[in-house]
């Protein structure tokens, strides 16, 4: 049974987990708090960067000698395996801690057992505290980890009345700057941002990280069957990593010429008339691409909510009314009201003159 202070830790704990949502890809947004033997707050960690310390590494680090005898509070199970970082079971029981408290069980295959390697060293283990709200800020690395592929959140702008360009094709800019702020800030949290070639022939996007801090670029990612992407397109500058995944059947002078560019090209099969997304996700989840933001455009967006392979929606709405013009979301499959993708909202927040809606797919629409 958690005790008081220890609770108070996994709410501090929970407070740093969710200060590293979108640095620590494809590592957890965990957060760690050592408390030492008489139950006071002696150190204090959060996942670093890749490559860089866990979360519990941090908080016992700042703990140094105070730790020996306390305990230690995390929000994700401590890991046991050789990454690269060391085990944090071994750190554990390095720096004299007597006692574990974790929210979540780690559904890694590799990091997995974490609590059954501590209580082998001697050390008293409890789980599962304040699990729930653990679970939020895990969530998109939890669904990539038990699905092995990455989480997408599909982001998209339109109209009050669903378009996303007027009749003419013009489209610039529905939503407003501030909008448009917080999309670049959705693909600073992001590890992969995916387009189809249709966008990247109608608006020419760069796709990268401006105007908010970024520890990296996302990869960004054209979906292009026939490998019509142009050489000239801006998604192929080295402003940031690029892969361009192509049919196996593409034109073999046009891959070969888009190998001459910065951008990796990968062929995957294709599923029907298009590339499988199955394919490209598990292409994207070895690149270690957990979190994905999916640009669309409507065409490619229509596939991925027709695959069921869309988990969160990201929607800005404009107050605007256009009558006509292509609309958001293409063809997903679905052909009679009872088989509409249903969604549940999560948040409704006014960004500028917009409106934001996240939702995630309810599980009857899974
Ligand atoms: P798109 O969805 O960007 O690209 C569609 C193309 O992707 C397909 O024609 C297909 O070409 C390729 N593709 C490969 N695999 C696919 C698959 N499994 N499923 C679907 N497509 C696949 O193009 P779009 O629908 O024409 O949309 C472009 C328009 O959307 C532009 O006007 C752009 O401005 C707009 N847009 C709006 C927003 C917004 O949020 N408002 C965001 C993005 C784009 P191949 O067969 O050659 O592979």
């Amino acid at each position: 049974m958690a005790t008081p202070a220890e609770t108070a830790a996994m709410q501090r704990a929970l407070v740093l987990a969710a200060e590293s949502v979108g640095t620590s890809n494809p590592n957890p947004p965990v957060g760690a708090v050592v408390l030492s033997a008489d139950g006071e707050i002696v150190g204090e960690g959060r996942t670093q960067h890749v490559g860089g310390p866990h979360a519990e590494v941090m908080a016992l680090r700042a703990a140094g000698q105070s730790a020996v005898g306390g305990t230690l509070v995390a929000t994700l199970e401590p890991c046991r395996h050789i990454g690269r970082t060391g085990p944090c079971t071994e750190a554990i029981e390095g720096a004299g801690v007597r006692r574990v408290v974790f929210a979540v069980g780690d559904p890694n295959g590799d990091a997995a057992g974490g609590a059954e390697d501590l209580r082998g060293r001697g050390i008293d283990v409890e789980s599962g505290l304040l699990a729930d709200d653990a679970a939020v800020t895990l969530a998109p690395w939890l669904t990539a980890v038990r699905r092995r592929r990455p989480h997408v959140t599909w982001k998209f702008a339109a109209t009050l009345d669903g378009r996303t360009a007027a009749p003419d094709g013009t489209s610039r800019w529905i939503t407003g700057a501030d909008a448009r702020r917080d999309v670049h800030r959705l693909r600073a949290a992001s590890d992969a941002v995916v387009v189809g070639i249709g966008t990247v022939l109608a608006d020419d996007p760069q796709l990268t990280v401006r105007d908010t801090s970024t520890v990296r670029q996302p990869l960004r990612v054209v979906v292009d069957g026939s490998a019509r992407t142009p050489l000239s397109a801006r998604i192929l500058d080295d402003a940031a990593p690029t892969l361009v995944v192509v049919g196996t059947d593409a034109e073999p002078d046009r891959v070969k010429a888009l190998r001459s560019t910065p951008a990796d090209v990968v062929e995957l099969s294709r599923r029907g008339q298009r590339v499988d997304l199955g394919a490209l996700l598990a292409e994207l989840f070895e690149r270690e691409a957990l979190l994905l933001l999916l640009e669309g455009g409507a065409t490619l967006a229509g596939s991925f909510v027709r695959d069921r392979l869309v988990d969160r929606v990201v929607g800005y709405y404009a107050p605007a009314l256009l009558g006509a013009g292509p609309p958001v979301l293409g063809s997903a499959g679905v052909t009679t009201i009872g088989e509409a993708v249903r969604l549940e909202v999560d948040t409704v927040t006014q960004v500028g003159a917009d409106v934001r809606i996240d939702a995630v797919l309810s599980r009857e629409g899974r």
